[in-house]
């Protein structure tokens, strides 16, 4: 089988990390400094600008069909640019996309969420995990109750990403109490704040705050609803799915940049006479850097000069968001136990 790439997808490979190179890089002290000022890690206006230059360059829209003015580049292509995008901790990313579920909209709900988010004129969330439900989502026990036209939802979500600043949330609720969660029992609505939820800021370990949110008998409108009722969780499992690969390639190049940051510190930095990178320890680390990286740097690793420690505290979510590293064991054991995959042919 051919793993190489295309002269296509070098030719954007290269194309990306050159934008990230001289975009984004030079940021990073900056974005250090500002941890915590503003909620997506940089000022609004250079956030748009940079989107911008993104876009004269073809980035936009990267997984968003054409007919909405995407570039549609697909599951390889998508998962080679986040690579890329992972080599800066500069928390950006290309715009003109939007949640893949609001694609199961009717018309009247795709002018009215779709498009604006894909335009950046809106911001939305996915509220699906709740204090008492994360990785087994089944248990979730917001309810949403028919009353005449509307949908009365109660309950609390937990951890929602953009949660502080988004103006619609996707919330899951469960709507028939009889029905299993994963076949009938859930429904996704689509909630404006200003239908009455709120939101309030998580501390996090991470450069960034996720939020709780809150719905207090909050009135939705039944065409509100995406998709059926009851199909909820099949557009939650939907949403989840497609952050797992994208998460996993960022990861990879932020382990690229990581190790390639060790192997420079390591060829200059002198310590009795010479470079540890001329000592057989410190070539070990660099051998295991993939679960040792943090510590190479020394004490320059855990100070805040260097990008390192923030990386490092960033990190950590993406073994806990869709879905965390035991569940994913758990998933890749059921395929192999119960013959879903077959070993050797791997799709
Ligand atoms: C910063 C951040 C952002 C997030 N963004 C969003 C968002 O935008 N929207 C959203 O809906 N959710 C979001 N989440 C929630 C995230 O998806 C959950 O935290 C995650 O699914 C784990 O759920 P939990 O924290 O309740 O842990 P639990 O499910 O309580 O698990 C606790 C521990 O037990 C382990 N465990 C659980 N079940 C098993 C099992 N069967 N076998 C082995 N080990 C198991 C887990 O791996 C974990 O280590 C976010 C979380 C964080 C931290």
């Amino acid at each position: 089988m051919d793993f190489s790439l295309t002269d296509e997808q070098k030719m954007i490979q290269q194309t990306v990390r050159r934008f990230v190179d001289r975009e984004l890089m030079p940021l990073e002290n900056e974005v250090m400094q500002a941890e915590g000022k503003y909620p997506t890690g940089i000022e609004p206006g250079l956030y748009h600008d940079l989107q911008m230059k993104a876009k004269d360059l073809g980035f936009w829209g990267i997984n968003t069909p054409e007919e909405y003015g995407g570039a549609n580049l697909g599951a390889v292509m998508s998962a080679l640019i986040a690579i890329e995008m992972g080599r800066t901790l500069v928390p950006f990313t290309f715009g003109g996309n939007a949640d893949n579920i609001l694609y199961h909209g009717n018309e009247q709900q795709k002018a009215e969420y779709l498009v604006p988010t894909i335009e950046g004129k809106r911001r939305s969330c996915f509220a699906l995990t709740e204090p008492g439900a994360g990785s087994d989502p089944s248990g979730i026990r917001t309810t949403a109750v028919k009353d005449g036209g509307d949908w009365v939802i109660n309950g609390q979500k937990v951890f929602i990403t953009g949660g502080n600043e988004a103006d619609f949330a996707m919330v899951f609720a469960v709507t028939d109490r009889d029905k299993p969660p994963q076949n009938g029992g859930v429904t996704c609505f689509l909630v404006d704040r200003s239908m009455g939820w709120t939101s309030r800021p998580v501390p996090t370990m991470g450069g960034w705050s996720p939020a709780e949110l809150f719905f207090d008998n909050v009135r939705v409108p039944e065409d509100h609803v995406l998709g059926e009722v009851g199909r909820g969780f099949m557009l939650g499992m939907q949403w989840i799915g497609q952050g797992r690969w994208l998460i996993a390639s960022r990861c990879v190049g932020t382990a690229e940049r990581l190790l390639q940051m060790a192997v420079d510190y390591s060829k200059q930095r002198v310590t009795f006479g010479k470079p540890i990178a001329d000592r057989q320890a410190i070539q070990w680390m660099l051998a295991d850097s993939a679960v040792e990286i943090q510590a190479i740097h020394g004490g320059m690793g855990y100070t805040r000069e260097m990008p390192i420690e923030r990386w490092y505290r960033d990190l950590r979510v993406t073994r806990i968001y869709e879905g965390t590293d035991e569940i994913q064991h758990f998933i890749i054991a059921r395929a192999l136990l119960k013959g879903y995959v077959k070993i050797g042919a791997w799709e």
